[in-house]
């Protein structure tokens, strides 16, 4: 059973449309990452779950019970909802502890034992609590917000980007803590980023919310592998998009005949690969092999240590400029000849996809 069912949703501002009828539904004790550009609208979706925005039309079901729909439209706070907002969550006159209690009825604030259950929940130390949050890093009191969302043990937890505002090295840990403490609970969660590599590492599933519409719902491989259009085949990761023509299962382009990974009428195509499918063959590897192979120019390199992005121009006929991902001990140089490969069956667009 689903533990959110949001179907037919719908919110405009001032007569601009900003949610286009949006069905979603997140099982039970999943990680629903929603992924879109800044401005498609996921924190007005986030604020019409939690009942801060009223929906123009469309009903949302929490734990089976409606809670939005029709004439109905029930409170907050009878939604069962945590929530972390985007940004200032925490009370800055509040402590650590008062801040985490501050959203549980009025007998349960006094308990103390809560606070220090939550707070190692969240991986915080239990004398955290007599804190004020200026005294905390922003990873801290991102937790500290997260176990304020917690406390009052709710059905569904929202959390609306809750790593953007940390630098990189804090937003790593913190989001294993987060990811750990939602686990540990057993919440059923949306998490709202903009970043794609986010989304992919966290979600069970991500739905991606563009221009106001889900375009895609799906694992984080599926997504990946195969974006409904090219625009979130460029968005979710980097694209090398060929054109081609497509026939028998297969597409014809700059890189030979590829196997498709899923069908598209016969005709002209964009094929679409993930740099990493473009393989750099050694040297010993390329006189050995007989699968196809091609010659292509490395014209630019970016070596990043671990890895190195390689842009190559293929010979031929219709040259084609293309980017591959290569292991750093790989890397080759500005100017070398090298022969590539292609791993792995590709994905295509047909005319009249978008
Ligand atoms: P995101 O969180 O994906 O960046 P938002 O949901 O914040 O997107 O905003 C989506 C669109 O809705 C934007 O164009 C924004 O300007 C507009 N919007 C959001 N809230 C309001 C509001 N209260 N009044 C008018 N327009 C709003
Ligand atoms: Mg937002």
């Amino acid at each position: 059973m689903s533990e959110l069912r949001i179907s037919g949703l719908r919110k405009s501002f001032d007569g601009h449309r900003v949610l286009h009828d949006i069905d979603l539904a997140v099982e039970r004790g999943t990680l629903l990452a929603l992924l879109g550009p800044s401005g498609s609208g996921k924190t007005t979706l986030l604020r019409v779950l939690c009942g801060f925005e009223r929906a123009d039309a469309g009903t949302i079901e929490i734990d089976g019970k409606r809670v939005a729909g029709d004439s109905l439209h029930l409170p907050a706070e009878r939604r069962r909802i945590g929530y972390v907002p985007q940004e200032g969550a925490l009370f800055p006159h509040l402590s650590v502890a008062d801040n985490i209690v501050f959203g549980l009825p009025r007998g349960q604030r006094r308990a103390r034992h809560r606070v220090e259950e939550l707070l190692k929940l969240v991986g915080l130390p239990a004398d955290y609590a007599r804190r004020a949050p200026q005294q905390l890093s922003g990873g801290q009191q991102q937790r500290v917000a997260l176990a304020r969302a917690l406390a009052p043990s709710p059905s569904l937890v929202l959390l609306d980007e809750p790593f953007s505002s940390l630098d990189a090295a804090l937003r790593t840990e913190t989001r294993e803590a987060v990811a750990k403490a939602l686990a540990a609970t057993g919440a059923t969660a949306v998490l709202v980023t903009h970043d794609q590599a986010e989304a992919l590492s966290l979600g069970h599933e991500v739905a991606v919310l563009w221009n106001g519409k889900l375009i895609q719902t799906a694992s984080p491989q599926r997504l990946y592998r195969r974006p409904a259009t090219r625009e979130l085949a460029t968005f979710v990761g980097d694209a090398v998009l060929l054109p081609g023509i497509a026939g028998h299962g297969t597409a014809t382009c700059a890189l030979g005949t590829l196997k498709l990974l899923a069908p598209v009428p016969d005709g002209r195509v964009d094929v679409m690969l993930r740099p990493e499918q473009i393989r750099i063959l050694a040297e010993d590897e390329a006189s050995s092999r007989d699968s196809v192979s091609f010659e292509a120019l490395v014209t630019e390199l970016r070596f990043n240590g671990p890895d190195a992005r390689v842009t190559l121009q293929t010979r031929g006929a219709s040259p084609a400029l293309i980017r591959s991902s290569v292991p750093g001990h790989r890397a080759p140089r500005i100017g070398e000849l090298c022969r590539l490969t292609v791993d792995g069956e590709v994905l295509a667009y047909g005319a009249g996809s978008s």
